[in-house]
């Protein structure tokens, strides 16, 4: 595959122009300031055709969700993006591919004000390997493991979107959808699954609020369950407090939009944890940055429980975590 080199040729031109970049791409390696005060956040995530996105999907769009889900792993610690780099597997040199794929690149590097650092490319089933790093500062993470019994569970945005936009992009939604999907719907839950906005903001805004927080990749049950165990926590769901989309809500029955709300993955929204002593701090600082979040239960005691309720009473369901696809 290395006949050029790939990184430089199609994404060294615009790969951008951060101040604490002291070398980028081109070099054996890339040389970066960390500001003073501030720690080091960085996170992985690898994008598999036929797992993560489906084989037709856009170069744009696939791009654009790589950059996204690390980004929002970034935003679930309180961190502010910095740096990107690029692994890509790719089965060949396809040059309207790349070039599109270049396109979602820059404009996610654009839009965040980011820096694609450096990169490889290697000959292989298609897959998108991101590492994103970021800043923090010191002793403000917001973790996994700081939950504790008595808090309150908020997400940010609405849930389940993104579960019912793979359902169309999978041309699935006859066995789903009740009635017919109107095209502004379509186009908002198709975009939901394949342009997943990273809650940055969010996350710096929770930072010394919030006790513990997670990004919602793989589906509500699934997540919550990291921070029970990490916190040994148990938690209390009540379900008609859900925050769902119009879109969701007007295309399918309830029980269908409750199990994609609960199961289903990649909707890359906040799940974070506050105390009822920060409460009324947080719906301060998030009001003055017009964020909708919903409290959707609490934490107790019940190590590794979680309870779900709609309306007071006990809800029988078999839905599990989402397994992606
Ligand atoms: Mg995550």
């Amino acid at each position: 595959m290395k006949e050029f080199n790939l990184i430089e040729h199609f994404f060294k031109q615009k790969s951008g122009t951060r101040k604490d970049v002291v070398i980028g791409i081109g070099d054996d390696a890339a040389v970066t300031h960390i500001p003073q005060g501030q720690a080091l956040v960085t996170t992985t995530d690898t994008l598999l055709s036929g797992v993560h996105f489906l084989p037709n999907a856009s170069p744009h769009s696939i791009a654009q969700k790589a950059v996204a889900v690390n980004l929002s792993d970034l935003a679930a610690m309180g961190a502010e993006p910095a740096w990107i780099s690029l692994s890509l597997s790719a089965p060949d040199v396809d040059e309207e591919w790349l070039t599109e794929f270049s396109r979602g690149l820059q404009d996610q590097i654009e839009y965040y004000s980011i820096q694609l650092i450096g990169g490889d490319t290697v000959q292989g089933p298609l897959a998108i390997t991101i590492t994103a790093q970021g800043f923090v500062p010191y002793e403000q993470a917001i973790t996994r493991s700081g939950a504790k019994p008595g808090d309150l569970v908020y997400v940010t945005g609405t849930l389940g979107d993104a579960g019912l936009g793979l359902a169309i992009a999978k041309n699935e939604v006859d066995q789903v959808i009740e009635k017919p999907l109107s095209q502004v719907n379509r186009d908002f839950l198709l975009k939901r699954l394949n342009y997943p906005t990273p809650r940055l903001l969010t996350g710096t805004q929770l930072r010394r609020i919030a006790n513990s927080c997670i990004d919602l990749s793989d589906g509500l049950i699934s997540d919550i369950k990291h921070i029970l165990k990490m916190s040994a926590c148990g938690a209390t769901l009540d379900l008609e407090k859900l925050p769902l989309s119009q879109a969701l809500v007007n295309s399918v029955d309830e029980e269908t939009a409750l199990k994609y709300a609960l199961s289903a993955g990649d909707d890359y929204e906040l799940l974070f944890t506050v105390s009822e002593e920060q409460k009324g701090n947080l719906e301060t600082t998030l009001a003055s940055a017009n964020i909708q979040v919903t409290c959707i239960g609490h934490l107790n005691g019940n190590v590794g429980n979680l309870e779900l309720k709609k309306n007071n009473l006990p809800y029988q369901n078999n839905v599990q975590g989402y397994q992606h696809f």
